[in-house]
């Protein structure tokens, strides 16, 4: 949030203190672009010579209607390459003949006065008369001309050479400074302050610079060249003195037409409000109506209006809840949903005017009564009960009105009963589709695509999917990929496995983010008002797109009829397809990152933790023996979800597999000889029982000269005394863990 004073709204201070707020480069008549600046500048035209921005085409306004002039020739690039500059206006104008002279040349290759001497001599050879050294000695040396970089000598009261002098002339003689900078800056990229009253000058450049510190909106000089022309027509000094309706109404725009200048204008005016009227809580909060942004909350016009509750005591009793919510990081449209549902509640009761005793329970049943004639879903009436009861909840818990009555309150049973839809999943003979490389390759927009993909196979929250950080995969130990993410909702880190194709496309669009950024932070960012890639992908646009794959990809469920996809039944797909893999109750609510809240999960998350315990204090080896180590931290959980995944798809009587998940493995049979297998001493009566078998096997197959099978057995038995040995030798302890016999103790002989 932009950190501001208010400051008054007279026509003097206001003027200086913007003045004073403003830096150099924007306290300027004509501001001058940096092209590197990602908001103001941008991509320079395509002509090498040319220092202009590229506005149509790859090219500048003049080259491009130089372009046109050629004829528009095919080959641009060599075009450009030919194509002169554009500021030929500041050509030095040409001196005078005579070498000791530097006055701009007039007539006959002379300057005025040497001219004129020349006529009264009797204009004799002139060539000679040159050579000659002009007919006399050299003028007086006068100042050099103000024009910039100009290397003549000033002629006049202008302090301007002949040549320049002309011209000022012929410009109608205006104020010479003014003149000065716009010869200056032409043919520079720049925004054109000079004919705006002095005051609203100011307020131009304060909100080109708001939008240059604001880094979203592409704010380039040409697009507000037309609203920088019309409003000195406005008769107003200050872009406060007339209102948006009436500013819009004198230029004529509207959202189809002049739709940047408006929003430029809009935004300036907004800027200038935050300045005069304050930011933040102690400025909005008395307010009726807020606008959120001054709350440090994105969104340029969102804003909460409290105007429609007319008792003043639920007014004051919202505004606190809303504030209230708000600062516990409740989302701004579910606060906004609440007000919306007591302003409602307050309109149908002007009673309630009398005060908070009148906030019956029979006001309260009348309002039930009125909702279902109002919302006949269910859903919605108790989005409406649930906002009033949450209201009256946090009154009475933070005691914010004594006089509330203790009985008004709502009730389980004055809830509508919510009707179950039928399952959430999607079928699998539509994820079979939906996952089908082939259709993925429809999804027009890669960003898109992606964001599918993730979704579908890890389950996240279409939000929390969006809003992925650029360095969102990690690895654990065995190199196996994870997607972390922050839950939104839960308000924390999580990590989910993913598989390793997954983890290649993320790299993918890693660098594709990568290459067009600086310094990006988000692996989606969104296409517009993102010049810094530091905004991620919006939800909207991706349910949009979403739409659209399943309409271009004619997705069809097993009746034929066309699906519709909410990304919400992702999530509800990935559960169900957990579930029904017999993957444990509490390894599905970690993978959801859910909180726990069906009391059923109790005791699955028991023992699951009970076996969780024993993983990470148990010894792990690989088939050489070798204990390898643990991981720590947040990632522990997730591997230890990945390899309960593992489990539940090829449950190993011996171990643990760690190949990253989903990818298949082919040797199913073959773990004890496999680099990716990892065991703990749990497992330690089943490779005592195996190594017995083994030796057996060799000793059979040693009988029988089977020279090949006893070779691949004694692998097997070299492995299994290895892993036996690994398990028995650490530490003084089996590692057993407090099962053991020694509970745990190192040194004690008990193993
Ligand atoms: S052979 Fe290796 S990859 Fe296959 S299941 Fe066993 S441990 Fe996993
Ligand atoms: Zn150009
Ligand atoms: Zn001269
Ligand atoms: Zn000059
Ligand atoms: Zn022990």
């Amino acid at each position: 949030m932009r950190q501001l004073h208010p400051i008054p709204h007279g026509d003097n201070d206001s003027g200086t203190d913007l003045a004073a707020r403003l830096r150099p480069q924007f306290a300027q008549p004509v501001i001058l672009v940096d092209p590197d600046d990602p908001v103001i500048g941008g991509p320079q035209c395509l002509v090498p010579v040319c220092d202009r921005l590229a506005v149509i085409f790859g090219k500048c306004s003049a080259h491009h209607q130089r372009w046109i002039e050629a004829g528009r020739p095919d080959d641009v690039e060599t075009w450009a390459k030919s194509a002169p500059a554009n500021r030929r206006w500041l050509h030095q104008p040409r001196k005078c003949a005579i070498t000791t002279c530097h006055r701009s040349r007039r007539e006959h290759g002379l300057c005025h006065s040497h001219a004129s001497r020349w006529q009264k001599q009797g204009r004799a050879g002139l060539t000679q008369w040159i050579a000659d050294g002009g007919g006399g000695p050299p003028l007086p040396a006068g100042d050099g001309c103000r024009f910039p970089d100009c290397c003549l000598e000033a002629e006049g009261e202008a302090g301007l050479c002949d040549h320049h002098r002309n011209r000022w002339i012929r410009a109608d003689r205006p104020p010479i400074e003014s003149w000065l900078l716009g010869c200056a800056t032409f043919g520079q990229d720049r925004f054109d302050l000079r004919a705006l009253p002095l005051k609203m000058r100011l307020e131009i450049a304060y909100a080109i610079q708001c939008r240059v510190d604001e880094r979203r909106t592409i704010t380039r000089p040409h697009s507000i060249r037309r609203l920088l022309r019309a409003l000195p027509g406005g008769g107003v000094p200050s872009l406060l003195d007339r209102s948006p309706d009436s500013w819009m109404a004198y230029l004529g725009f509207s959202s189809e037409r002049g739709y940047i200048e408006r929003r430029f204008l809009l935004d300036a005016i907004g800027y200038l409000r935050d300045l005069v009227d304050g930011v933040g809580w102690d400025a909005e909060f008395p307010r009726d109506v807020w606008l959120l942004r001054r709350l440090g909350f994105p969104g340029r016009d969102t804003r909460f209006r409290f105007t429609g509750i007319e008792p003043i005591w639920l007014r004051q009793l919202t505004k606190r809840w809303a504030r209230w919510r708000l600062s516990t990081g409740i989302a701004v449209a579910t606060v906004g949903a609440d007000i919306r549902a007591i302003t409602l509640f307050a309109q149908s009761f002007p009673a309630l005017q009398r005060g908070p005793e009148a906030l019956t329970r029979e006001l309260v049943e009348v309002h039930l009564a009125h909702l279902i004639e109002r919302f006949p879903n269910p859903k919605s009436r108790t989005g409406q009960l649930s906002s009033l009861a949450g209201l009256l909840r946090a009154a009475r818990q933070h005691g914010w009105e004594s006089r509330l009555s203790a009985q008004v309150d709502l009730f389980p049973e004055d809830y509508p009963r919510l009707v179950k839809g039928p399952p959430r999943a999607l079928s699998e003979a539509v994820m079979a589709q939906l996952e089908h490389p082939c259709v993925l390759a429809r999804f027009a927009d890669s960003r898109g695509r992606l964001l599918a993909r993730i979704l579908m196979s890890t389950g996240l929250r279409v939000g929390d999917g969006a809003r992925l950080r650029l360095d969102c995969v990690v690895r654990d130990g065995q190199g196996a990929p994870y997607l972390r993410y922050t839950n939104h909702k839960m308000r924390r880190d999580a990590f989910v496995p993913i598989d390793t194709d997954l983890a290649e496309a993320i790299a993918v669009q890693q660098q594709a983010v990568l290459d067009e950024f600086d310094d990006p932070a988000v692996l989606l960012p969104r296409p517009t008002r993102n010049p810094d890639g530091k905004v991620a992908f919006s939800t909207a646009t991706f349910r949009g797109e979403l739409r659209e794959w399943l309409r271009v990809s004619d997705v069809r469920d097993e009746l034929g009829r066309a699906v519709h996809v909410a990304p919400h039944q992702w999530r509800h797909t990935f559960g169900t397809r957990l579930i029904n893999n017999e993957v444990p109750q509490e390894t599905v609510r970690r993978l959801l990152d859910h909180d726990s809240h069906a009391m059923t999960s109790h005791y699955a998350r028991l023992s699951d933790t009970t076996i969780r315990e024993q993983w990470e204090r148990a010894r792990k080896v690989n088939i050489a023996g070798e204990a390898l180590a643990t991981d720590t931290g947040p990632l522990a959980d997730a591997v230890w979800m990945k390899n309960n995944l593992s489990r539940a798809k090829m449950a190993l009587p011996n171990g643990y597999c760690s190949l990253p998940l989903q990818q298949k493995c082919e040797f199913a049979n073959a773990c004890l000889t496999c680099p990716v297998f990892v065991t703990t001493p749990e497992f330690l009566p089943q490779h005592r029982h195996q190594l017995e078998q083994t030796q057996d096997l060799i000793a059979q197959a040693d009988r029988n000269g089977h020279q090949r099978l006893a070779e691949m057995n004694r692998t097997v038995e070299k492995n299994l005394l290895a892993i036996i040995d690994g398990l028995t030798t650490s530490d003084g302890c089996c590692g057993g863990g407090k099962s053991c016999a020694c509970n745990g103790k190192s040194g004690s002989n008990a193993c």
